[in-house]
């Protein structure tokens, strides 16, 4: 009997790979034997490297996310896609009070509309196909959570794990499941701040059960779970891994 935690042979797009956790889902999904198409807004050559270098395959692409055209484009050009994952994401850290007009709109169009736009495109292929498919979106502890001096973010990423179950509903017939997972907080670029704030830092790690930051590779398990036959009747389920911040 094959092994039902193994995507061999499956083609996964996974956004935002250049780096954090993004790269960690890209290294996880090709560990487990699918070929990885390594997108972000700058290249993921490294991500690609270090495919090689564990024997996967890997391609890059490069594109901007926060360009409509391009995130509805994106998918069409991709032949064959079996797994999305729309990992790419940005905050903006600025009291709701000043927070701009300009910052909602940049991260609701990256943390949003080009998760819409790319899981729409996405399903459209896989039901002309008639094969189903995965998608795993990023969601946040701020899918559940308001936070602090994040209101685009927060307003995003309860966006996300929203999409996330409508699509799930509307897509399950197809074949097509639909799942996110919310990290909690891992140390990657989008948290440096937070990890250098001493004050900050400490009421985190005071309030993490497990006592420490996640790693990007604790997220790459889920994810690859997720897209495996082993996840086959899961879908629509926010997935939390966060080292317990939220059963506290
Ligand atoms: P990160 O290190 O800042 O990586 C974010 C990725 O998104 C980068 O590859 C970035 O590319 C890419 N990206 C941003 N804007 C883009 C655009 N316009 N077009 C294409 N790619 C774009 O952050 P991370 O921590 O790995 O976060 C990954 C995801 O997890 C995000 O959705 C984030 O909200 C979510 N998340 C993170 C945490 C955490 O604690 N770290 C917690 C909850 C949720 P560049 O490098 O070129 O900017």
């Amino acid at each position: 009997m094959s092994d039902p935690f193994r995507i061999d042979g499956k083609r996964a797009l996974v956004t935002g790979a250049n780096t954090g956790i993004g790269q960690a889902i890209a290294l996880g999904l090709a560990e487990r034997g699918a070929h990885v198409i390594a997108a972000g807004r700058r290249s993921c050559a490294e991500t690609v490297d270090a495919i090689a270098e564990i024997g996967g395959g890997a391609e890059e692409l490069v594109l901007d996310l926060a360009d409509p055209a391009q995130a509805a484009q994106v998918v069409g050009q991709i032949e064959e896609l079996d797994i999305l994952v729309n990992n790419a994401g940005i905050i903006r850290r600025e009291d709701s009070v000043s927070h701009t007009e300009a910052d909602w709109d940049d991260v609701m169009d990256v943390n949003l509309k080009a998760v819409f736009l790319l899981c729409q495109a996405f399903a459209k292929n896989a039901m002309a196909r008639g094969d189903g498919g995965r998608i795993v979106n990023i969601a946040s502890l701020l899918s559940f959570q308001g936070g602090i001096r994040v209101p685009g973010y927060t307003a995003s990423k309860h966006g996300v794990a929203g999409l996330t179950k409508i699509f799930a509903n509307e897509w399950a017939a197809q074949g097509i499941t639909v799942n996110a997972i919310a990290p909690g907080y891992i140390a990657t670029n989008n948290t440096a701040d937070l990890q250098a704030d001493e004050t900050r830092n400490r009421q985190i790690l005071e309030r993490i059960p497990a006592g420490r930051w996640g790693d990007p590779f604790d997220i790459a398990g889920t994810a690859a779970f997720l897209a495996s036959p082993a996840a086959g009747y899961i879908t629509g389920a926010v997935i939390n891994v966060d080292g317990g911040w939220l059963a506290r």
